[in-house]
């Protein structure tokens, strides 16, 4: 099914959208082995259903031991400031927000901020 209100931030056309994460991993083994594409499934906070959306963009992230963000919850952390980049452009193409990257002062780790850093 076609989703009405997510759209690829490339392509310009409607996403897939599956009902429960199951439903997303069984497209995303059909896509694997009909047309090669390695896709992972990831839940969609626009709609709250779930997409597909190629492992070249997802961003691996681990819950920083230091920081919290305003809502008392422990901010991901990116590996690299090019992956929380990616991330941020992720956010802005499925959400409209717009988020600043900055490094982490306890670790190594990269974070996301709404706010004016
Ligand atoms: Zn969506
Ligand atoms: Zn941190």
């Amino acid at each position: 099914m076609k989703s009405e209100t997510c759209f690829g931030k490339v392509s310009g056309q409607p996403l897939t959208q599956y009902f429960d994460e199951e439903e997303a991993l069984s497209g995303a083994e059909y896509a694997k082995e009909y047309y090669d594409n390695d896709l992972s499934p990831y839940h969609c906070n626009k709609c709250g259903l779930w997409h597909l959306s190629p492992k070249s963009r997802q961003t691996p992230s681990h819950k920083c031991n230091h920081c919290t963000g305003g809502d008392g919850v422990h901010k991901d952390s990116y590996r690299s400031k090019r992956e929380a980049n990616l991330r941020a452009d992720i956010i802005y193409g499925e959400q409209g927000i717009r988020l600043k990257v900055y490094q982490c002062k306890f670790s190594s780790g990269w974070h996301l901020t709404k706010s004016a850093y």
